[in-house]
Protein backbone atom coordinates (compact mmCIF):
# COMPACT_ATOMS: atom_id res chain seq x y z
CA UNK A 1 0.00 0.00 0.00
CA UNK A 2 2.33 2.67 -1.10
CA UNK A 3 1.83 5.86 -1.36
CA UNK A 4 3.84 8.34 -2.71
CA UNK A 5 2.01 10.63 -4.91
CA UNK A 6 -1.10 12.12 -3.05
CA UNK A 7 -2.47 15.42 -3.98
CA UNK A 8 -0.59 18.74 -2.14
CA UNK A 9 -2.47 19.53 1.01
CA UNK A 10 -3.70 15.79 1.71
CA UNK A 11 -1.67 13.94 4.10
CA UNK A 12 -0.92 10.29 2.29
CA UNK A 13 -3.12 7.55 4.06
CA UNK A 14 0.28 5.53 5.22
CA UNK A 15 1.23 8.55 7.18
CA UNK A 16 -1.94 8.84 8.45
CA UNK A 17 -1.75 5.45 9.67
CA UNK A 18 1.60 5.45 10.76
CA UNK A 19 1.07 8.96 13.02
CA UNK A 20 -1.57 7.12 14.62
CA UNK A 21 0.23 4.01 15.89
CA UNK A 22 3.14 6.11 16.75
CA UNK A 23 0.91 8.00 19.13
CA UNK A 24 -1.86 5.57 20.87
CA UNK A 25 -1.25 4.15 24.58
CA UNK A 26 -0.99 0.31 24.88
CA UNK A 27 -3.09 -0.77 27.62
CA UNK A 28 -1.07 -2.50 30.54
CA UNK A 29 -4.00 -3.51 32.65
CA UNK A 30 -4.60 -7.48 33.12
CA UNK A 31 -6.84 -10.13 34.35
CA UNK A 32 -6.25 -13.95 35.20
CA UNK A 33 -9.26 -15.55 33.58
CA UNK A 34 -10.03 -19.61 32.51
CA UNK A 35 -9.60 -20.46 29.20
CA UNK A 36 -13.15 -21.20 28.82
CA UNK A 37 -13.65 -17.74 29.40
CA UNK A 38 -10.49 -16.43 27.08
CA UNK A 39 -11.54 -16.32 23.90
CA UNK A 40 -11.42 -13.46 22.01
CA UNK A 41 -9.37 -11.96 25.27
CA UNK A 42 -5.28 -10.69 24.12
CA UNK A 43 -2.80 -12.97 25.65
CA UNK A 44 -0.23 -10.80 28.22
CA UNK A 45 1.68 -13.83 28.97
CA UNK A 46 3.66 -16.35 26.33
CA UNK A 47 2.81 -20.07 27.12
CA UNK A 48 5.31 -22.53 26.59
CA UNK A 49 4.95 -25.88 26.95
CA UNK A 50 4.78 -27.74 30.42
CA UNK A 51 5.12 -31.47 29.18
CA UNK A 52 5.02 -32.94 25.81
CA UNK A 53 1.48 -33.42 23.59
CA UNK A 54 1.09 -35.95 23.60
CA UNK A 55 2.84 -37.10 26.67
CA UNK A 56 3.54 -40.93 25.91
CA UNK A 57 3.92 -42.89 22.61
CA UNK A 58 0.58 -43.79 21.97
CA UNK A 59 -1.53 -46.24 19.22
CA UNK A 60 -3.22 -44.78 16.50
CA UNK A 61 -5.37 -47.49 15.62
CA UNK A 62 -7.01 -50.04 17.43
CA UNK A 63 -5.02 -53.48 17.06
CA UNK A 64 -1.87 -54.81 18.24
CA UNK A 65 1.28 -54.10 19.43
CA UNK A 66 4.75 -55.36 18.97
CA UNK A 67 8.47 -55.16 18.45
CA UNK A 68 9.41 -55.01 14.72
CA UNK A 69 12.51 -57.14 15.61
CA UNK A 70 10.52 -59.93 17.68
CA UNK A 71 8.79 -61.24 14.29
CA UNK A 72 9.20 -64.79 13.38
CA UNK A 73 9.22 -66.50 10.41
CA UNK A 74 5.97 -67.46 9.96
CA UNK A 75 4.33 -63.91 12.09
CA UNK A 76 2.50 -65.64 14.52
CA UNK A 77 3.04 -63.77 18.38
CA UNK A 78 1.33 -64.74 21.30
CA UNK A 79 -1.16 -62.57 23.02
CA UNK A 80 0.52 -61.36 26.03
CA UNK A 81 -1.61 -58.39 27.76
CA UNK A 82 -3.82 -55.37 26.87
CA UNK A 83 -3.38 -51.66 26.73
CA UNK A 84 -6.43 -49.67 27.14
CA UNK A 85 -6.57 -45.59 26.80
CA UNK A 86 -6.17 -44.82 30.44
CA UNK A 87 -5.32 -48.47 31.46
CA UNK A 88 -1.53 -48.89 30.12
CA UNK A 89 0.21 -52.37 29.83
CA UNK A 90 2.98 -51.93 32.45
CA UNK A 91 4.21 -55.34 32.09
CA UNK A 92 7.20 -56.69 29.80
CA UNK A 93 6.72 -58.66 26.69
CA UNK A 94 9.38 -61.26 25.57
CA UNK A 95 10.52 -62.03 21.95
CA UNK A 96 7.42 -63.78 19.87
CA UNK A 97 4.89 -61.67 22.04
CA UNK A 98 2.55 -59.32 21.37
CA UNK A 99 -0.32 -56.64 23.22
CA UNK A 100 -3.36 -56.17 22.49
CA UNK A 101 -3.83 -52.24 22.18
CA UNK A 102 -6.55 -49.49 21.65
CA UNK A 103 -6.04 -46.26 19.67
CA UNK A 104 -4.97 -43.53 22.32
CA UNK A 105 -3.83 -46.06 24.77
CA UNK A 106 -0.02 -45.86 25.82
CA UNK A 107 2.90 -47.98 24.01
CA UNK A 108 3.68 -50.65 26.09
CA UNK A 109 7.84 -50.00 26.69
CA UNK A 110 8.75 -53.49 25.23
CA UNK A 111 6.43 -52.50 21.40
CA UNK A 112 7.65 -50.20 18.66
CA UNK A 113 5.18 -51.03 16.29
CA UNK A 114 1.00 -51.52 16.19
CA UNK A 115 -0.99 -53.78 13.82
CA UNK A 116 -4.33 -52.60 12.76
CA UNK A 117 -6.69 -55.46 13.85
CA UNK A 118 -8.15 -56.36 10.31
CA UNK A 119 -4.58 -57.11 9.27
CA UNK A 120 -4.79 -59.81 11.50
CA UNK A 121 -6.05 -63.62 12.19
CA UNK A 122 -7.01 -64.43 15.83
CA UNK A 123 -7.27 -67.83 16.74
CA UNK A 124 -7.28 -67.52 20.92
CA UNK A 125 -3.84 -66.28 21.63
CA UNK A 126 -2.33 -66.65 18.58
CA UNK A 127 -2.17 -63.56 16.49
CA UNK A 128 -0.96 -63.64 12.74
CA UNK A 129 0.08 -60.86 11.21
CA UNK A 130 -1.04 -60.53 7.34
CA UNK A 131 1.58 -57.85 6.39
CA UNK A 132 4.95 -56.81 7.10
CA UNK A 133 5.24 -54.00 9.07
CA UNK A 134 7.36 -50.55 9.08
CA UNK A 135 9.03 -49.97 12.09
CA UNK A 136 7.21 -47.63 14.69
CA UNK A 137 3.85 -47.52 12.07
CA UNK A 138 0.80 -46.45 13.53
CA UNK A 139 2.65 -45.15 16.44
CA UNK A 140 1.91 -41.20 17.46
CA UNK A 141 5.17 -40.48 19.22
CA UNK A 142 5.83 -37.93 22.80
CA UNK A 143 5.74 -34.61 21.74
CA UNK A 144 5.09 -34.86 18.38
CA UNK A 145 2.49 -32.59 19.19
CA UNK A 146 4.18 -30.13 20.95
CA UNK A 147 7.16 -30.80 22.74
CA UNK A 148 7.87 -29.63 26.27
CA UNK A 149 9.44 -26.43 26.83
CA UNK A 150 8.25 -25.49 22.95
CA UNK A 151 7.16 -21.95 22.65
CA UNK A 152 3.04 -22.54 21.88
CA UNK A 153 1.43 -18.98 22.09
CA UNK A 154 3.16 -15.51 21.96
CA UNK A 155 1.65 -12.67 23.97
CA UNK A 156 -0.19 -10.60 21.80
CA UNK A 157 -2.20 -13.25 20.30
CA UNK A 158 -6.28 -12.93 20.67
CA UNK A 159 -7.38 -16.23 21.15
CA UNK A 160 -8.95 -17.90 18.88
CA UNK A 161 -11.42 -20.95 19.13
CA UNK A 162 -8.29 -23.52 18.30
CA UNK A 163 -5.98 -21.89 20.71
CA UNK A 164 -8.31 -22.42 23.30
CA UNK A 165 -8.05 -26.45 22.55
CA UNK A 166 -4.22 -26.00 22.30
CA UNK A 167 -3.94 -24.69 26.15
CA UNK A 168 -6.57 -27.44 27.04
CA UNK A 169 -4.28 -29.92 25.35
CA UNK A 170 -1.30 -28.47 27.45
CA UNK A 171 -3.30 -28.81 30.86
CA UNK A 172 -3.32 -24.96 31.51
CA UNK A 173 -6.07 -23.94 32.72
CA UNK A 174 -5.78 -20.29 33.23
CA UNK A 175 -4.18 -17.68 31.51
CA UNK A 176 -3.21 -14.04 31.60
CA UNK A 177 -4.79 -11.61 29.21
CA UNK A 178 -5.23 -8.04 28.49
CA UNK A 179 -8.73 -6.55 29.81
CA UNK A 180 -10.98 -5.30 27.29
CA UNK A 181 -10.32 -2.08 25.66
CA UNK A 182 -13.20 0.20 26.77
CA UNK A 183 -14.57 2.53 23.57
CA UNK A 184 -17.16 4.73 22.90
CA UNK A 185 -19.60 5.72 20.38
CA UNK A 186 -20.65 9.07 19.36
CA UNK A 187 -23.01 9.56 16.75
CA UNK A 188 -23.57 13.09 15.52
CA UNK A 189 -26.37 14.75 13.88
CA UNK A 190 -30.03 16.29 13.96
CA UNK A 191 -31.19 14.69 10.80
CA UNK A 192 -30.36 11.01 12.87
CA UNK A 193 -33.18 8.64 13.90
CA UNK A 194 -33.25 5.63 15.48
CA UNK A 195 -34.27 1.98 13.71
CA UNK A 196 -38.03 2.05 14.42
CA UNK A 197 -38.32 5.94 14.71
CA UNK A 198 -40.57 7.59 12.56
CA UNK A 199 -38.66 9.89 9.88
CA UNK A 200 -39.68 13.45 9.46
CA UNK A 201 -38.88 14.70 6.49
CA UNK A 202 -35.03 15.38 6.44
CA UNK A 203 -34.47 12.86 8.21
CA UNK A 204 -32.14 9.50 7.87
CA UNK A 205 -31.92 6.50 9.67
CA UNK A 206 -28.65 6.31 11.69
CA UNK A 207 -25.77 3.78 10.70
CA UNK A 208 -22.47 4.33 11.33
CA UNK A 209 -22.73 3.46 15.61
CA UNK A 210 -24.53 0.11 14.54
CA UNK A 211 -22.10 -0.99 11.99
CA UNK A 212 -19.11 0.38 14.58
CA UNK A 213 -20.50 -1.19 17.03
CA UNK A 214 -20.97 -4.93 15.23
CA UNK A 215 -17.72 -4.19 14.29
CA UNK A 216 -16.01 -3.13 17.81
CA UNK A 217 -17.70 -6.10 19.03
CA UNK A 218 -15.91 -8.48 16.49
CA UNK A 219 -12.19 -6.56 17.97
CA UNK A 220 -13.53 -7.89 21.41
CA UNK A 221 -13.95 -4.40 23.07
CA UNK A 222 -16.42 -2.78 25.64
CA UNK A 223 -18.56 -1.40 23.84
CA UNK A 224 -20.30 2.35 25.42
CA UNK A 225 -22.60 4.03 22.86
CA UNK A 226 -24.07 7.10 23.61
CA UNK A 227 -26.37 7.19 20.29
CA UNK A 228 -27.55 10.01 18.20
CA UNK A 229 -26.21 13.28 19.86
CA UNK A 230 -27.60 16.36 18.48
CA UNK A 231 -25.98 19.09 16.65
CA UNK A 232 -25.37 21.45 19.84
CA UNK A 233 -22.76 22.40 21.48
CA UNK A 234 -23.37 21.65 24.99
CA UNK A 235 -24.81 18.48 23.80
CA UNK A 236 -21.77 17.33 21.81
CA UNK A 237 -19.64 18.77 24.64
CA UNK A 238 -21.64 17.12 27.48
CA UNK A 239 -21.31 13.18 25.37
CA UNK A 240 -17.73 13.65 24.68
CA UNK A 241 -16.84 14.63 28.25
CA UNK A 242 -18.50 11.93 29.61
CA UNK A 243 -17.00 9.22 26.73
CA UNK A 244 -13.79 10.44 27.62
CA UNK A 245 -14.18 9.73 31.48
CA UNK A 246 -15.73 6.04 30.79
CA UNK A 247 -13.31 4.90 27.89
CA UNK A 248 -10.43 4.41 26.03
CA UNK A 249 -10.99 5.69 23.03
CA UNK A 250 -13.73 8.15 21.61
CA UNK A 251 -15.32 7.28 18.46
CA UNK A 252 -17.16 9.95 17.28
CA UNK A 253 -19.18 9.60 13.54
CA UNK A 254 -19.90 12.98 11.09
CA UNK A 255 -19.19 16.97 12.01
CA UNK A 256 -15.76 16.20 10.73
CA UNK A 257 -15.56 17.89 7.57
CA UNK A 258 -14.51 21.68 7.90
CA UNK A 259 -17.25 24.00 7.33
CA UNK A 260 -20.18 22.04 8.14
CA UNK A 261 -18.81 20.96 11.65
CA UNK A 262 -18.80 23.61 13.42
CA UNK A 263 -19.96 22.32 16.47
CA UNK A 264 -18.11 19.49 16.91
CA UNK A 265 -14.52 21.21 16.15
CA UNK A 266 -15.58 23.86 18.32
CA UNK A 267 -15.98 21.23 21.37
CA UNK A 268 -13.18 19.38 20.42
CA UNK A 269 -10.85 21.87 20.33
CA UNK A 270 -12.14 22.75 23.87
CA UNK A 271 -10.98 19.43 25.24
CA UNK A 272 -8.19 18.40 23.90
CA UNK A 273 -5.27 18.03 20.69
CA UNK A 274 -7.11 17.30 17.99
CA UNK A 275 -5.86 17.62 14.62
CA UNK A 276 -8.07 17.90 11.74
CA UNK A 277 -6.81 15.83 8.80
CA UNK A 278 -7.55 15.78 4.93
CA UNK A 279 -6.40 12.31 4.41
CA UNK A 280 -4.67 11.44 0.58
CA UNK A 281 -7.92 8.61 0.64
CA UNK A 282 -11.13 7.86 -1.03
CA UNK A 283 -13.72 7.74 0.80
CA UNK A 284 -12.87 8.86 3.67
CA UNK A 285 -11.00 12.68 3.26
CA UNK A 286 -11.66 14.51 6.63
CA UNK A 287 -10.46 12.33 9.39
CA UNK A 288 -9.81 13.73 13.16
CA UNK A 289 -7.30 12.46 15.56
CA UNK A 290 -5.86 13.26 18.56
CA UNK A 291 -5.82 13.24 22.06
CA UNK A 292 -9.00 14.18 24.88
CA UNK A 293 -8.26 14.02 28.66
CA UNK A 294 -7.66 10.50 29.11
CA UNK A 295 -8.78 8.99 26.03
CA UNK A 296 -7.84 8.81 22.39
CA UNK A 297 -10.46 10.39 20.06
CA UNK A 298 -11.07 9.01 16.44
CA UNK A 299 -13.43 11.55 14.90
CA UNK A 300 -14.59 9.76 11.31
CA UNK A 301 -16.29 11.25 8.69
CA UNK A 302 -20.41 11.17 8.71
CA UNK A 303 -21.26 8.99 5.19
CA UNK A 304 -21.73 5.99 5.98
CA UNK A 305 -19.17 4.02 3.59
CA UNK A 306 -16.42 6.79 4.41
CA UNK A 307 -16.66 5.99 8.29
CA UNK A 308 -17.14 2.39 7.49
CA UNK A 309 -13.47 2.73 5.78
CA UNK A 310 -11.73 4.82 7.88
CA UNK A 311 -12.38 2.71 10.52
CA UNK A 312 -11.60 -0.48 8.78
CA UNK A 313 -7.96 0.66 7.38
CA UNK A 314 -7.33 3.43 10.06
CA UNK A 315 -8.98 3.32 13.64
CA UNK A 316 -9.35 -0.49 13.77
CA UNK A 317 -5.60 -0.80 13.25
CA UNK A 318 -5.00 1.91 16.25
CA UNK A 319 -7.61 0.04 18.42
CA UNK A 320 -5.95 -3.49 18.10
CA UNK A 321 -2.47 -1.92 18.95
CA UNK A 322 -4.10 0.16 21.91
CA UNK A 323 -5.04 -3.55 22.68
CA UNK A 324 -1.49 -5.28 22.30
CA UNK A 325 -2.89 -7.30 20.12
CA UNK A 326 -0.65 -8.43 16.65
CA UNK A 327 -0.52 -6.63 14.30
CA UNK A 328 -3.39 -7.08 11.24
CA UNK A 329 -2.24 -8.89 8.80
CA UNK A 330 -4.65 -7.88 5.70
CA UNK A 331 -4.62 -10.42 2.92
CA UNK A 332 -3.56 -8.92 -0.36
CA UNK A 333 -4.11 -10.45 -3.96
CA UNK A 334 -3.75 -8.86 -7.32
CA UNK A 335 -7.17 -9.87 -9.88
CA UNK A 336 -7.40 -8.96 -13.11
CA UNK A 337 -10.19 -6.55 -13.56
CA UNK A 338 -13.33 -7.22 -15.25
CA UNK A 339 -14.37 -3.65 -16.13
CA UNK A 340 -13.11 0.13 -16.94
CA UNK A 341 -12.41 1.90 -13.18
CA UNK A 342 -12.87 6.00 -13.10
CA UNK A 343 -9.84 6.97 -11.00
CA UNK A 344 -8.20 10.67 -10.98
CA UNK A 345 -4.34 10.88 -9.51
CA UNK A 346 -3.89 12.11 -5.82
CA UNK A 347 -5.76 9.95 -2.87
CA UNK A 348 -5.59 6.62 -2.46
CA UNK A 349 -8.93 4.72 -3.36
CA UNK A 350 -10.43 1.86 -1.65
CA UNK A 351 -12.77 0.93 -4.20
CA UNK A 352 -15.73 -1.85 -3.61
CA UNK A 353 -14.71 -4.98 -5.56
CA UNK A 354 -15.98 -8.82 -5.50
CA UNK A 355 -13.28 -11.27 -5.85
CA UNK A 356 -13.84 -14.42 -7.81
CA UNK A 357 -11.85 -16.88 -9.82
CA UNK A 358 -12.58 -17.33 -13.81
CA UNK A 359 -13.14 -20.62 -15.48
CA UNK A 360 -9.19 -20.05 -17.17
CA UNK A 361 -8.31 -20.20 -12.81
CA UNK A 362 -7.56 -16.63 -12.89
CA UNK A 363 -8.17 -14.26 -10.05
CA UNK A 364 -11.04 -11.61 -11.53
CA UNK A 365 -11.98 -8.14 -9.33
CA UNK A 366 -15.53 -6.90 -10.82
CA UNK A 367 -16.87 -3.45 -9.40
CA UNK A 368 -19.98 -3.78 -7.24
CA UNK A 369 -21.21 -0.71 -8.65
CA UNK A 370 -21.67 2.77 -7.71
CA UNK A 371 -19.00 4.07 -5.38
CA UNK A 372 -20.51 7.09 -4.07
CA UNK A 373 -19.21 7.28 -0.16
CA UNK A 374 -23.44 7.27 1.18
CA UNK A 375 -23.93 3.88 -0.79
CA UNK A 376 -23.23 1.41 2.03
CA UNK A 377 -25.27 -1.37 0.05
CA UNK A 378 -22.55 -1.44 -3.03
CA UNK A 379 -20.32 -2.33 0.13
CA UNK A 380 -21.87 -4.77 1.65
CA UNK A 381 -22.30 -6.41 -2.21
CA UNK A 382 -18.20 -6.11 -1.88
CA UNK A 383 -15.75 -9.39 -0.93
CA UNK A 384 -12.67 -7.29 -1.00
CA UNK A 385 -11.36 -3.59 -1.41
CA UNK A 386 -9.41 -2.95 -4.88
CA UNK A 387 -7.18 -0.62 -4.01
CA UNK A 388 -5.18 2.16 -5.72
CA UNK A 389 -2.49 3.89 -4.99
CA UNK A 390 -2.60 7.82 -5.41
CA UNK A 391 -0.24 8.17 -8.69
CA UNK A 392 -2.78 5.86 -10.52
CA UNK A 393 -5.46 7.44 -13.04
CA UNK A 394 -8.06 5.43 -14.35
CA UNK A 395 -8.25 1.60 -14.90
CA UNK A 396 -8.54 -0.10 -17.80
CA UNK A 397 -10.57 -3.44 -18.53
CA UNK A 398 -8.22 -6.37 -18.22
CA UNK A 399 -5.93 -4.94 -15.92
CA UNK A 400 -4.18 -6.34 -12.91
CA UNK A 401 -5.21 -4.21 -9.78
CA UNK A 402 -4.36 -5.08 -5.75
CA UNK A 403 -7.10 -6.23 -3.75
CA UNK A 404 -7.59 -6.56 0.04
CA UNK A 405 -9.90 -9.15 1.03
CA UNK A 406 -12.36 -8.25 3.34
CA UNK A 407 -11.49 -9.40 7.18
CA UNK A 408 -12.97 -10.95 9.92
CA UNK A 409 -14.17 -7.40 11.30
CA UNK A 410 -16.22 -6.75 7.72
P1 LIG B 1 -21.46 15.16 8.23
O1 LIG B 1 -20.05 14.69 8.24
O2 LIG B 1 -22.05 15.26 9.59
O3 LIG B 1 -21.63 16.39 7.42
O4 LIG B 1 -22.28 14.02 7.49
C1 LIG B 1 -22.01 13.66 6.14
C2 LIG B 1 -23.16 12.81 5.61
O5 LIG B 1 -23.24 11.63 6.35
C3 LIG B 1 -24.51 13.46 5.73
O6 LIG B 1 -25.25 13.10 4.58
C4 LIG B 1 -25.11 12.84 6.96
O7 LIG B 1 -26.51 12.81 6.96
C5 LIG B 1 -24.53 11.44 6.91
N1 LIG B 1 -24.37 10.88 8.24
C6 LIG B 1 -23.71 11.44 9.29
N2 LIG B 1 -23.74 10.63 10.35
C7 LIG B 1 -24.43 9.53 9.99
C8 LIG B 1 -24.80 8.33 10.66
N3 LIG B 1 -24.44 8.13 11.92
N4 LIG B 1 -25.52 7.42 9.99
C9 LIG B 1 -25.86 7.63 8.70
N5 LIG B 1 -25.54 8.72 8.00
C10 LIG B 1 -24.83 9.68 8.64
MG1 LIG C 1 -23.65 16.13 10.48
Amino acid sequence: MSDCCSAPGLLPFTDALSNMLAQVPVITDTLTLPIEQALNYVLAQDIISPLNVPPHDNSAMDGYAFSVDSLNANNILTLVGRSMAGAPFEGKCKKGECIRIMTGAKMPDCCDTVEMQENVEVNGEQITFLQEKKLGANVRNAGEDILLGQQVLVSGRKLSAVDIGVLASLGVAEVVVYRKLKVALIATGDELKKPGQALRSGDIYETNSFVLSAMLEKLHVEVINFGIVEDDFEAIKSAFVSADEQADAVISSGGVSVGDADYTKAVLDDLGEIGFWKIAMKPGKPFAFGKLNNSVFFGLPGNPVSALVTFHQLALVALNKMQNGEALKRTQLTAKCTSDLRKAPGRMDFQRGFLSVNDAGENVVTSTGAQGSGILSSLAKANCFIILPSAQGKVTKGEQVTIQLFDEFL
